[in-house]
């Protein structure tokens, strides 16, 4: 009792449920035993052994944690929260691999789906024996993805997809994957399986950033699928938005982790690394800076909770989103970067995490909406004024 934990000094940890801490320990242990022995050198390497992995993920229950029936956890957001936490803590690439899996993939056959498309990819999926991607993004339409030139055409009963997607997350693993296309009737979402004859995929070599996750273009030529190979639940943008807004949502508890494990290497470092006779934790610039990660890392920690009780709550709004991908994203960036100065030269290498961690977090800035963007979500929500264009 009374006894200050530097990593959660204001106690944040205490306001989540049994279950939840439960849940946020389990996920700690895979991450700490499975994960953090191995990812520096997945990152070195640029690999991600996402076969090996996906079942134990599956095992563990995190894929599709959040989502109800066809062999998924169906836990509350702040659960799914807290693993995306303790995922993050040990890599983005490893927390990506999560998101895309569940949030983006099985949340759009779950929401958009049809009875035989949940029935045939939800339990593959939750139990890691199936692997799914997200193509969304163009090599020319990012952050505008209404002018997607990728289009899907009916011939007779059936559909035939054209386009190219770039960057996207697990592409050439992925055994399905859900592509946002242009039609007649608007944009529409199909199931893509592996090995469909016009569709290949091809990796992004020369990341400096997200090395431990499979990055990839996806090429569509005349790719000629059955008419129940569309997801007949929504037509319009508010597919692959309302998918992209779970995916947020994971990426803002992620980055506490990924902010929290800087702060504490960090810390941990400071107090056994002496210069002048004395550990450079005694110093008061280290003090300021190990201060500062602190306040953000529980500020970020207190947003995030804060947004998961609103969802569980079913009262949060695309803005409450953006709210914390802006703010938590760019904490867990500075966090990381002062954490490197707080190492030294030994900050740089995959030895520690904190240069792989700001090297990844480059990328979760620029995915699912740039900061740029969810500024102008957050500007338009509170002037009413939209200034995209
Ligand atoms: P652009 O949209 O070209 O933006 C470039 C710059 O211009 C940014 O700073 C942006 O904020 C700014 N900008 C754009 N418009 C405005 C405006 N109106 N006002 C002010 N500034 C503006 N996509 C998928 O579909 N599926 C995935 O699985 C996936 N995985 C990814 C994995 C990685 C590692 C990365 C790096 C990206 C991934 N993406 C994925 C793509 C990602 O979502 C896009 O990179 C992102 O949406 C930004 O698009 P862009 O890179 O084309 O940048």
């Amino acid at each position: 009792p009374n006894r200050i934990d530097p990593a959660d000094l204001l106690a944040v940890g205490d306001l989540l449920t049994d279950e939840e801490r439960l849940i946020r320990d389990t996920v700690r242990r895979f991450a700490d035993e499975r994960i953090r022995p191995h990812v520096g050198e997945w990152f070195e390497r640029g690999v991600f052994p996402a076969r090996e992995l996906a079942p134990e993920l599956g095992a563990l229950g995190v894929l599709g944690m959040h989502l109800d029936g066809y062999g998924c956890t169906g836990s509350t957001a702040v659960a799914y929260g807290v693993a995306c936490m303790e995922l993050e803590a040990a890599d983005s690439g490893l927390r990506s691999f999560v998101s895309v899996q569940g949030s983006l993939a099985m949340r759009a056959i779950h929401a958009f789906g049809s009875e035989e498309q949940k029935q045939q990819w939800l339990p593959e999926m939750a139990a890691g024996r199936a692997i799914g991607c997200f193509g969304l993004t163009e090599p020319d339409f990012g952050s505008d993805p209404a002018n997607m030139r990728t289009r899907a055409r009916r011939k007779g009963g059936d559909w035939v997809l054209s386009g190219t997607k770039m960057w996207i997350t697990n592409g050439s693993i992925a055994d399905a994957a859900v592509i946002w296309a242009q039609t007649e009737e608007g944009v529409r979402g199909f199931v893509v399986p592996r090995g469909t004859k016009g569709f290949s995929a091809n990796d992004v070599h020369g990341k400096l950033s997200l090395r431990a996750s499979v990055t990839s273009e996806l090429v569509l030529e005349d790719v000629q699928l059955p008419a129940d190979a569309v997801l007949p639940g929504v037509t319009g943008l508010r597919g692959p938005l309302s998918s992209l807004n779970e995916a947020r949502y994971g990426i803002l508890w992620g980055t506490v982790g990924a902010a929290r494990d800087c702060y504490t290497t960090a810390l941990d470092y400071a107090k056994t690394r002496i210069q002048f006779d004395r550990p450079i934790a005694a110093f008061q610039l280290t003090q300021q800076k190990l201060v500062e990660m602190m306040l953000e890392v529980e500020k970020a920690y207190l947003v995030a909770l804060r947004i998961g009780r609103l969802k569980d709550a079913g009262e949060s709004v695309p803005a409450h989103i953006s709210f914390g991908k802006l703010n938590n994203v760019r904490a867990a960036l500075e966090i990381a970067r002062s954490a490197r100065t707080i190492l030294g030269a030994n900050g740089i290498t995959t030895e520690y995490p904190v240069l792989r961690h700001a090297n990844n977090l480059e990328s979760v800035l620029t995915y699912e909406g740039t900061g740029e963007i969810h500024t102008l979500v957050l500007g338009q929500a509170i002037t009413g004024e939209a200034a995209y264009h």
